[in-house]
C-alpha cells in the first residue's frame, strides 16, 4: 500500500531513507535547510523543499501535520530536532521517528513523544555485534525486551531432521515461524516439514531460550 512520508534532514542518514522509501514507491516529502541537500534528493523524492524544520509556521504551511509518518534525521543541531519532533507531536503526526545522536539525545527524544528512536550506529553495532558472535545468526528483530525473532542458520546437525524430530518447542521454548529454502518461504511449518543444511529458519521466543537453541540447538 502506498504510503505518504515527510523526511527531514537529508543527510547520510535520512538522505538514504528518503531514497529507499521512493524507491518503494511512496510519496515522500523531503525537507532540508541546505539547498545542496535539497537539490541531491530533488530526483529520489516526490517534492523537495528547503525549509527550517524547527519552525511551526513552516511545518504548518508545508501541510507536514497531514503525514501519517515523519523521520527526522536532524542529528548535530539537537536544538532543531527537539523542536521539531515537538512540533511534528503537537501539530498531530501520528508516527514520528527520530534520530538522536546518543544516549541524552535519546532520553530527551523519549520525553517528548517520539514514537520511535533510531541511533543508527549504536543500533548497527549491536546489531552487527550479535551476528559475528554468534556465526549463525543472520537478522534479528526485537518484540519487546524479552522476546524477539532471530533469523538463524540451519547446521548440519539440524539437517535431514522434521521439526518435530528436534522439538524445539519443549526443548527450548521458541517456535519455528518460517523455513527458508534458497528461494521458497514455507510459512507455518508442519511438524513434519524437514529441514535441510543451508536452509534458514525464523525463531521466535524469549532472548534467553534462543540463546540457549542457538549454543545448543544449532
Ligand atoms: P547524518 O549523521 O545522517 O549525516 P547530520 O546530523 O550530520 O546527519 O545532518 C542532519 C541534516 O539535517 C543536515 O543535512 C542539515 O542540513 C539538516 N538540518 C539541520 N537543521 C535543520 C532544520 N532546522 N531544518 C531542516 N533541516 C535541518
Amino acid at each position: 500500500m502506498k504510503k505518504e512520508f515527510v523526511v527531514i534532514g537529508l543527510a547520510r542518514f535520512g538522505g538514504s531513507v528518503c531514497k529507499e522509501l521512493h524507491r518503494l514507491g511512496h510519496e515522500v516529502l523531503a525537507i532540508d535547510i541546505d539547498e545542496t541537500k535539497v537539490n541531491a534528493i530533488l530526483n529520489h523524492s516526490t517534492k523537495a523543499v528547503i525549509a527550517d524544520a524547527s519552525r511551526e509556521d513552516v511545518l504548518k504551511s508545508l501541510g507536514v501535520g497531514n503525514f501519517d509518518y515523519a523521520v527526522i534525521a536532524i542529528g548535530d543541531n539537537i536544538h532543531s530536532s527537539i523542536m521539531c519532533t515537538l512540533l511534528l507531536k503537537e501539530i498531530g503526526v501520528k508516527n514520528v521517528w527520530a534520530k538522536a545522536q546518543d544516549a541524552n539525545h535519546r532520553k530527551v527524544l523519549t520525553k517528548i513523544g517520539a514514537d520511535r528512536i533510531i541511533q543508527p550506529e549504536h543500533d548497527m553495532g549491536i546489531r552487527v555485534a550479535n551476528q559475528l558472535q554468534s556465526g549463525k545468526l543472520q537478522e534479528y528483530i526485537e518484540l519487546s525486551e524479552d522476546y524477539s525473532i532471530f533469523e538463524l542458520d540451519v547446521s548440519k546437525k539440524l539437517s535431514n531432521k522434521t521439526i518435530k524430530d528436534l522439538d524445539i518447542r519443549a526443548k527450548y521454548g521458541c517456535t519455528i515461524l518460517a523455513i527458508k529454502h534458497g528461494k521458497k518461504v514455507s510459512i507455518s511449518p508442519s511438524a513434519e516439514d524437514t529441514l535441510y543444511e543451508g536452509d534458514m529458519i525464523v525463531v521466535m521466543g524469549n532472548n534467553n531460550d534462543i540463546k540457549r537453541f542457538e549454543e545448543k540447538g544449532l
